[in-house]
């Protein structure tokens, strides 16, 4: 098992497809199936800002309902099977895409948070964006240079 960005900061995709922590890749996200760690068991981390809520369950749900239905319809049209036939296929593929999928999706959610979080601070530092309300102390410090 070859881990080749150690130490590296995750893509979301990463987290995603691993269910790792969002800053160092490495250590666990979830501690039950869909329950979150508390914190990163490699780099602390702390976990408690990542609550997706209901957003992998939406998305998963509209996600997986919109290709399960749209893969029945195609089949019903071109292979016109028995009736039966769709109630063993549409609801065990619904069933298992949405317990398959919602882990990846709320990892991939947390990673996002994470990621949305540290690129806002990254935003702010900039500063002196002018009238954009982000530069106050370079405004001020133009100010002092002007007297
Ligand atoms: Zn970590």
């Amino acid at each position: 098992m070859a881990i080749e960005h150690f130490h590296d900061e995750p893509t979301s995709l990463e987290v995603a497809m691993r269910s790792c922590c969002p800053r160092c890749g490495e250590g666990k996200l979830f501690k039950g199936f869909l329950t979150l760690a508390d914190r990163c068991d490699r780099c602390g981390l702390d976990l408690s800002f990542a609550e997706p809520a209901d957003g992998p369950a939406f998305f998963v749900m509209t996600g997986i309902g919109i290709v399960v239905i749209a893969l029945f319809a195609w089949i019903a049209v071109v292979w016109q099977p028995p009736i039966w036939f769709h109630f063993v296929t549409v609801f065990p593929a619904l069933i298992l895409g949405c317990l398959g999928t919602l882990r990846p999706v709320k990892a991939w959610l947390v990673a996002e948070q994470y990621i949305h979080k540290a690129e806002e601070g990254q935003w702010a530092s900039l500063g002196g964006h002018g009238e954009g309300g982000f530069g106050l102390r370079g405004r001020a410090a133009e100010r002092q240079s002007e007297d």
